[in-house]
């Protein structure tokens, strides 16, 4: 078997500099020139995962197939290579110890002192090395979270310098992100910034071979020359990052500053083809060039922070360009919605969008959202406990179950119309135990979603722990609420429509985490062209 190479991805001067579209680019490329490629993400925090963290800390929990909760750069992962990613994709230091200490306790380590380094260390390694092992990538890049000179990334930092020592520079490439940042004031690019941080990795034994510099101004020869004598590097592997209009454009940006041929040449590895980008430059031309537009509001509670929504809001973009059409989106906060101001709110839509969540907080104004579209035909799509809100809203102002609700918010409502599923019941840890990741489901022949997938047998992503309470089936059905996603397995329902509005659809699974660049989500698609001939049909 032919030898793995690793690509490991540092940041410094500050957080926020675009770490994972630039390693999720720098894949897309190397994909794009025959290689197998998948991206690692290594967050020095210690939750075990971010499932049990706030979207307000930590923006969108991110969900596998096989069924991680993971940091939202996996999705950046996914939508650049259209290729799915696992529970070894992302560590986190909560991981680490916790598989260390459990090892303690079985005596792995019996009369030896267990430290930080090695056993933290050798076991940061072996997770690197696990996706290596696999054989089915050539190449693995891994990103480290945060930022060079944190307390918490110095082990991460540690196990590349070993790993590079183990494995030799051929076999591995350092990067270094770096901010260059502008001071208006004196009207010049500042680089001491990054000298301190390639000194603060330098500290810890790693010297980068590419620096990519994240800047709002061309960088020039002139700085990119010094840049590179006094980081000690080579004077081309110093890469411009510049603002780009969207992040979709990093790839491209990339392949111009040469990016993936420096790794390449530094592994020893042929450039093979050129980087075939046609599917991507496709998507990018009519991303940028749209033929119509519609409005979408997206109902939610953490409308604040858009990084909560993160997928969603990328499906849009995927499936716009697919319409040929610009999406935009509007925020809607949850908590703002009553009856008296629903109509005003939702004013100007042609499309309205109920995110997931947790909790009972702004769910009322979900509810009237619902009530409004659904009454006025105006395009309506439900995810998750956006789904779960339109079976409330239905129970209680079309079959008349007065305070009917999901036992999350209620748990004495006499009508719970989504309830706990039976394998919830006594489960009472947190962390990792919803229903998570891909579970088979069967559409209704002549559905809307049937349609949309042209396909009768999906998967999809889940993360939820209440379901729709079958109890209700029939009355449901008699009053023109169709199921038409079912779990072939379990029963529970997983999609919800009104045949007889024009689109009103609520799933029970995340579509949102499938959808990619190569492959818009074809739910998504289908709303955005409903939205398209709603406002159409208003002009
Ligand atoms: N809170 C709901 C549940 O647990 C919905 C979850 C979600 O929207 N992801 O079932």
């Amino acid at each position: 078997m032919e030898k793995t190479k690793y690509i490991f991805v540092t940041g410094g001067v500050t957080s926020s500099l675009g770490k994972g579209i630039i390693s999720a680019s720098l894949a897309k490329l190397l994909q794009a020139r025959g290689y197998t490629v998948t991206i690692q993400k290594l967050d020095p925090y210690i939750n075990v995962d971010p499932g049990t963290l706030n979207p307000y800390e930590h923006g969108e929990c991110y969900v596998t197939n096989d069924g991680a909760e993971t940091d939202l750069d996996l999705g950046h992962y996914e939508r650049f290579l259209n290729v799915p990613t696992s529970q070894a994709n992302n560590v986190t230091t909560g991981k680490i110890y916790q598989h260390v200490i459990e090892q303690e306790r079985q005596g792995a380590f019996l009369g030896k002192t267990v430290q930080v380094i090695p056993h933290i260390t050798d076991e940061i390694k072996r997770r690197i090395k696990l996706l290596g092992e696999t054989g089915e990538f050539q190449i693995i890049i891994t990103e480290v979270g945060g930022t060079v000179g944190d307390i918490e990334s110095l082990p991460y930092i540690e196990a590349i310098r070993q790993m590079r020592w183990e494995l030799g520079t051929d076999d591995t490439v350092s990067i270094h992100l770096t901010l260059v940042p502008y001071l208006k004031a004196a009207g010049e690019l500042k680089t001491k910034p990054t000298q301190h941080s390639v000194k603060m990795l330098l500290e810890s034994g790693v010297q980068p071979d590419i620096l990519v510099c994240r800047t709002e101004h061309s960088l020039g020869d002139d700085l990119r020359k010094k840049i590179a004598l006094f980081c000690n590097i080579n004077r081309n592997a110093v890469v411009e990052s510049i603002d780009m209009e969207t992040i979709y454009d990093v790839p491209l940006k990339m392949l111009r500053e040469k990016l993936d041929r420096l790794c390449l040449t530094k592994l020893h590895l042929p450039l093979k083809n050129e980087p075939d980008l046609e599917i991507w430059k496709e998507f990018l031309f009519k991303h940028k060039n749209p033929k119509q537009e519609v409005r979408i509001g997206l109902v939610g509670k953490y409308v604040e922070l858009p990084d909560a929504y993160k997928s969603i809001i990328e499906s849009f973009i995927h499936a716009g360009a697919d319409r040929e059409t610009k999406v935009k989106l509007q925020y809607i906060h949850s908590e703002t919605i009553t009856a008296d101001n629903v109509a005003l709110k939702l004013d100007n839509l042609d499309g309205v969008l109920v995110a997931p969540g947790f909790g009972d907080r702004g769910i009322e104004g979900k509810i009237e959202a619902i009530k409004y579209v659904r009454e006025n035909n105006i395009p309506f799509f439900g995810i998750c406990l956006g789904m779960q809100c339109a079976v409330i809203e239905f129970a209680r102002n079309v079959l008349g179950m007065k305070g009917a609700h999901s036992s999350e918010m209620n748990s004495r409502t006499k009508y719970p119309v989504i309830d706990l599923m039976d394998s919830q019941k006594k489960i009472t840890k947190k962390g990792g135990t919803m229903r998570l990741g891909a579970y088979a489901c069967d559409l209704t022949k002549g559905s809307k979603a049937a349609a949309a997938y042209g396909k009768l047998h999906i998967s999809e992503r889940h993360r939820h722990r209440y379901e729709f309470n079958n109890k209700y089936t029939e009355e449901y059905i008699n009053a023109g609420m169709n199921f038409t996603g079912i779990n072939p397995e379990s029963g529970l329902v997983e999609i919800v429509e009104i045949p007889k509005h024009p689109f009103f659809v609520g799933v029970q699974f995340h579509p949102e985490l499938k959808s990619t660049v190569e492959n818009p989500h074809p739910i998504f698609i289908k709303f955005v062209k409903a939205a398209v001939d709603y406002r159409q049909k208003l002009n």
